[in-house]
């Protein structure tokens, strides 16, 4: 008999796992109170960048000496609700002991680890279904006002170099050979080519979903309210229902904290929220990605509309959206693309699981077997789900996942 898993949290991370399960021979049953592919979750709304050139933390030194002046500004990208704050602080100061140059040639390498194959993730995870057709491949361009605002970042200009990431240089005039539309801000940019995006990150979540569910993945609708850990364990759904299985997998994202409290093993995975607004029908788009560093947000050429998605809001799981947000990023649309007009837009706010230190919470915690945890894949979550399946599956089976998975120690903090 088959042995058999249930994986709570249907997001890219739980439906590659999923998927990688099934191939290995699992009986699977993935738990979540929304559908696959639906705006409850944060691999709906994201940029769509498999970003396999992205391995620098959220916390920087440069980020946390900006911070405090950038919380009172409604044109910057972080924002606080400082109702807030008092239940932030013990994931923030954590957060801020990581923000050390120190500390971040320390996570680089571990960062790099995670997304340097992250195309071949993507296409090995999609690969003959339907979901390989939202995968785009092109070039990843950054914005930039001046050249010196790339120049003056020496620190990533130098940890990049040391994984061999050498971004091409872009004139003014060479962007606008790429892209006549471009606003008169941007003077500067850089390029990685080779790179991959999804074109609807909803549409390729649903898909590998059916996917599953064709290659026998059962999915059951509903809340889980707590995880028992043990030899065989079991979560509890909302209204009271128990399901069991060989081994539970927890990737639900940035409620997985939450979840493993229920184990009394909490996680420190914060809900850093960010926004979109998905523009349809528009009267042109963008050539490839956009990174928009005076907004620190990307903006990407996908289905049938344009996408800008950014920022980082600290408000907990459950505070409503926020209107500043979304007028920061349409500004920031206005600045990359002045003439741009469209049919309508869509607004969206999704939660990124974020981790103190960047790095995902990756395997079990000593007094709670057979719960496997996989989430804290902050901005490059969408990028590591893949990935992150893959080592579920050799956890799993007790096969060596051939990583040192020390720094990932969901219980770490
Ligand atoms: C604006 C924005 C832009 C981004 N851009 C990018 C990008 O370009 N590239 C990139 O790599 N990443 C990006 N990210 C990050 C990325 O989207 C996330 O890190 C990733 O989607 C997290 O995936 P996940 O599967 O862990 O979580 P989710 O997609 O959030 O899935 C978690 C699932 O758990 C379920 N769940 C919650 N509670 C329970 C419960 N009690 N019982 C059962 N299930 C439950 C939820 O309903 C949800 O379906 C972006 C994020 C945002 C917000």
């Amino acid at each position: 008999m088959a042995r058999s898993a249930l994986i709570v949290g249907a997001g890219i991370t739980g439906v590659s796992t999923a998927i990688w399960m099934l191939r290995d021979g699992w009986r699977v049953t993935l738990v979540d109170p929304v559908e696959p592919g639906s705006s409850g979750q944060t691999s709906f709304g994201n940029a769509g960048l498999i970003a396999r050139t992205s391995m620098i933390p959220v916390a920087t030194p440069s980020m946390v000496l900006k911070a405090p002046l950038m919380v009172f500004d409604p044109h910057s990208p972080l924002f606080l609700r400082w109702s807030y704050l008092p239940r932030l602080l013990p994931w923030l100061l954590p957060f801020m002991r990581n923000a050390t140059e120190a500390r971040m040639r320390e996570v680089v390498p571990h960062l790099s680890m995670l997304i340097f194959d992250a195309s071949e993730q993507h296409l090995a995870v999609s690969q003959g279904t339907a979901a390989e057709k939202h995968i785009a491949k092109g070039d990843y361009i950054t914005l930039y006002n001046r050249q010196s605002d790339y120049e003056d970042d020496t620190l990533t200009i130098e940890l990049r170099r040391q994984f061999g990431l050498e971004p091409v240089s872009l004139t003014r005039k060479e962007l606008l050979e790429r892209d006549p539309n471009l606003g008169p801000s941007y003077t500067f940019g850089t390029m990685f080519s080779d790179f991959h995006w999804l074109t609807s990150p909803a549409k390729y979540v649903a898909a590998l979903f059916e996917h599953a569910c064709c290659e026998g993945a059962v999915f059951k609708q509903g809340s889980v309210v707590a995880l028992a850990p043990g030899e065989t364990p079991s979560v509890t759904l909302q209204g009271g229902e128990t399901l069991s299985a060989d081994k539970v997998v927890l990737t639900a994202g940035a409620w997985s904290g939450k979840l493993a409290g229920t184990m009394g093993k909490a996680t420190k995975v914060e809900a850093e929220r960010g926004y979109h607004v998905s523009m349809y029908a528009p009267n042109f788009t963008a050539p490839v990605p956009y990174m928009v560093t005076d907004a620190k947000c990307v903006v990407t050429p996908m289905d049938g509309f344009l996408r800008a998605a950014g920022v980082a809001e600290f408000a907990g799981l459950d505070a409503p959206a926020a209107k500043a947000p979304i007028r920061m990023i349409e500004a920031a649309v206005k600045r990359v693309y002045p003439n741009l007009t469209f049919e309508r837009s869509e607004p969206w706010m999704g939660r990124r699981p974020t981790m103190p230190d960047s790095l995902p919470a990756v395997g079990e915690i000593d007094g709670a077997p057979n719960v496997i945890h996989a989430y804290g894949g902050q901005h490059v979550g969408l990028t590591i789900g893949p990935k992150l399946g893959r080592w579920v599956t050799d956890l799993a089976n007790r096969r060596p996942v051939n990583v040192d998975l020390s720094a990932f120690k969901p219980d770490r903090f």
